[in-house]
């Protein structure tokens, strides 16, 4: 079963101002793009949770779900299929039929920020979502951070200090509640493009996180 939201989800907030105000825009301009906050997408009873960072202008902000119709979603959704845990090696857009199995895709900031930078408050006031997120789901689960950014608004939805858990690519911390997080360079294309992350290290340690979950291939 497949569900578009994520515990506490509130499709009309505008706790940010900059980014409530700065979506009015976007819709002005794109009257056709989601431009609203992005909910998770995938299985409703994940046993693994990808967290990426931002809606994307073109992407996830245009389509209304996570990673879909920007580059950094390519890849992603590529590698969950090869590995079982998409129904498509694609996602087109939000009416697809494409569907997760076993995880589900979130963002730590569900609205699209500027340049793709939130703001350190933006990022502290969306964390509520995050947080009831990953406490609905139970500390069974294991999660998945997309960049440093993922990592940090993971580890302080648990309430941990960020200090004590150092972001790493492939870096593996099992937390005191018993959640494991999984680090990961960010899918973007720059850190593609860059090859500062190949598909190949970003298929293994997708599948790392996948095992770890009782997931995968
Ligand atoms: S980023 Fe999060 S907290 Fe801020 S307005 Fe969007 S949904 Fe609300």
């Amino acid at each position: 079963m497949n569900s578009n939201d994520g515990a506490g989800f509130d499709p009309n907030c505008r706790r940010c101002p900059r980014l409530a105000t700065y979506l009015d825009e976007v819709r002005a301009e794109h009257p056709a793009y989601h431009a609203r906050p992005v909910p998770a997408f995938g299985d409703a009873a994940p046993r693994l949770l990808i967290v990426g960072l931002a809606p994307g202008y073109h992407g996830a902000n245009a389509t209304g779900r996570p990673f879909t119709g920007d580059y950094a979603g390519i890849l992603l959704y590529e590698t969950l299929h090869a590995l079982g845990l998409a129904s498509a090696p694609a996602s087109l857009h939000r009416d697809d039929g494409l569907t997760l199995s076993g995880c589900r895709i979130t963002n730590a900031v569900k609205c699209l920020p500027p340049a793709n930078k939130p703001m350190g408050e933006e990022i502290r006031s969306c964390n509520r979502f995050l947080a009831a997120e990953i406490e609905e789901l139970g500390p069974e689960l294991v999660v998945f951070a997309l960049g440093r950014i993922a990592h940090d608004a993971v580890l302080r939805a648990r309430g941990e200090r960020l200090a004590a858990w150092r972001f790493g690519h492939g870096a593996e911390h099992t937390l005191p509640d018993g959640l494991v997080l999984v680090d990961s360079y960010h899918c973007s294309r720059y850190n593609t493009q860059t090859r500062r992350l190949t598909p190949d290290m970003f298929m293994k340690v997708t599948a790392r996180a996948a095992e770890l979950a009782g997931l995968g291939r």
